[in-house]
């Protein structure tokens, strides 16, 4: 039996006998104590409950990031419930999906989508939480009193958290309480967070990265954050004399650097800027080193896997790798059911206490990429080089197979970032009536300036004809989503009629 509730014992341990100390730095100048924050935390599980939420229910949430949501994350797995949260970018019919899947019995809505929402709502009851932390859940919540966390296992449900859906529907992946405690517990030390750290917690809530990685570690340490409703170049660079650390996608390091206020003074006080979600261009690294005399630490996982590798602390971060499997996580890589000899690119596989339950009543999809002996299959390509760092060179899904060769976009995409007059590039294969699919380069300048011509003259001699792009477009921006991820999809949809 478990007398506890597995994570949120976790998660309050290092603040115990701290209550008064404070746990956030508001934008308004307010601050948040750990033991208001656990008060309120409480009221929600209370409110929860006195709504019919029950040990195990799914509750849904699409509200913007305040103090508020992240006491009801906690109050959720407090009343033994499952955290459902969603992204806010989200229109009513896609939430509409996510509700027919998960089915839960609370839906809790910004008051302006209450009406859209109760409409797709069906059976569950729906309240309210604005952009302020106001709403019919905070007014529930406030009338309430404490909550004794209800027991729950380590393998119980804390938390569903959709994948993207870039290829097909959106699956539910299924966070375990110790999924979510034991993937923590590692970042905090192989980070080496403390309660004497400050963090800017920038990211939204609702992906992984900002709900689980900052929120869990800090928590999990009795770190202070500085809590941004959004990415702030201004906000970030205020906080940055007063601050410790910060967790970022690569976007929130280039637009930093887009800022002349950003300066070695500015980031004395820091020690930790962390970065993950998307690959982090090695240009990027260097340009950060320069500017501030610190090497950004990346690092990877995914929605299913909580974070898998992570460059070392104290050893050498090498740009363009995401480190090494974090303890207690294996990692591999196959082809043809195969572990690929050192070096070599295949698909990542990983295993650990990390990975996730399942895809929530997805069997079938469950047992395409969870093995029975533990290995998820990531459908990220990577190599293990012989030092033991990962690097991971994209989706499986964004292979180029042109006339039937097999070319990996990123080696491509390196060559072109490191020519002069380029900021980024994205190079995807479309299709193409005698190759099966032909390369093409989707590239930003930079300042300076670059020719399509230029870039390709510049590749005819270090690239194998067949990897040699059949056509460079010139853009000003590529499409990204919230977490700074490059849309591929998007692109060889806009390129896809380019070969006729
Ligand atoms: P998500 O489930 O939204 O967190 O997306 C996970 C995917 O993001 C991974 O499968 C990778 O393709 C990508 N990803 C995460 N971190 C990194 C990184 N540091 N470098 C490259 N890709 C990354």
């Amino acid at each position: 039996m478990y007398e506890q509730n597995h994570l949120i014992a976790g998660l309050r341990a290092a603040s115990l006998g701290r209550e008064e100390e404070v746990f956030a730095h508001l934008p308004d100048g307010g601050k948040v104590t750990f033991g208001a924050l656990f008060t309120g935390a409480e009221q929600m599980a209370s409110a929860l409950e006195a709504s019919g939420v029950k040990p195990g229910d799914r509750v849904a949430a699409q509200v913007s990031k305040t103090i508020e949501t992240i006491q009801l994350y906690l109050g959720t797995v407090m009343a033994g419930a499952v955290f459902l949260p969603l992204n806010t970018a989200y229109t009513t019919s896609e939430i509409a999906y996510f509700i027919g899947d998960a089915n839960p019995s609370l839906v809790v809505c910004d008051p302006a989508r209450l009406e859209d929402t109760t409409a797709i709502s069906g059976e569950a009851r729906v309240l309210t939480l604005d952009s302020s932390g106001r709403g019919s859940l905070r007014d529930l919540a406030d009338a309430q009193g404490g909550f004794d966390p209800i027991q729950r296992a380590p393998w119980d449900l804390a938390a569903i958290l959709y994948t993207s859906g870039t290829t097909g529907r959106s699956k539910g992946a299924m966070l375990s309480h110790d999924n979510l405690l034991s993937n923590s517990t590692v970042l905090r030390d192989y980070w080496h967070f403390t309660d004497t750290d400050v963090l800017i917690h920038a990211l939204p809530i609702f992906h992984t990265h900002g709900l689980f990685v900052a929120t869990n570690v800090a928590l999990l340490a009795g770190a202070q954050v500085v809590f941004l409703p959004g990415f702030d170049v201004d906000a970030i660079l205020d906080a940055m004399p007063s601050s410790t650390a910060l967790m970022g996608v690569p976007t929130f390091y280039t637009r930093l650097l887009a800022d002349g206020r950003l300066t070695k003074e500015r980031a004395a006080n820091m020690r930790l800027f962390i970065s993950g979600s998307a690959p982090l261009l090695v240009d990027t690294h260097e340009q950060w080193q320069a500017r501030t005399g610190h090497r950004i630490l990346e690092r990877y996982g995914m929605t299913e896997t909580n974070m898998s590798t992570s460059n070392p602390y104290d050893g050498d971060r090498r740009a363009g790798t995401v480190g090494f499997p974090l303890p207690g996580v294996e990692a591999r890589v196959m082809a043809d059911g195969q572990e690929v000899p050192v070096g070599e690119i295949g698909v990542l596989e990983v295993r650990g206490a990390n990975v996730f339950q399942g895809y929530w009543q997805m069997p079938e999809k469950t047992a395409e990429e969870l093995r029975e002996d533990g290995w998820f299959i990531t459908g990220d390509l990577a190599r293990i080089d012989a030092d033991g760092y990962v690097t991971i060179v994209g989706r499986e899904k964004d292979l180029i197979i042109t006339g039937g060769f097999n070319v990996y976009p990123k080696e491509i995409e390196s060559l072109i970032d490191d020519l002069p007059g380029v900021l980024e590039s994205a190079v995807i294969g479309v299709p193409h009536p005698d190759f099966g699919e032909a390369v093409v380069a989707i590239v930003v300048p930079d300042a300076a300036g670059v020719d399509a011509g230029a870039i390709t003259d510049a590749l005819a001699d270090r690239l194998a004809k067949f990897k040699q792009p059949k056509h460079v477009a010139l853009v000003q921006a590529l499409p990204r989503n919230t977490m700074g991820k490059v849309q591929k999809k998007a692109l060889r949809e806009e390129y896809a009629g380019l070969f006729g």
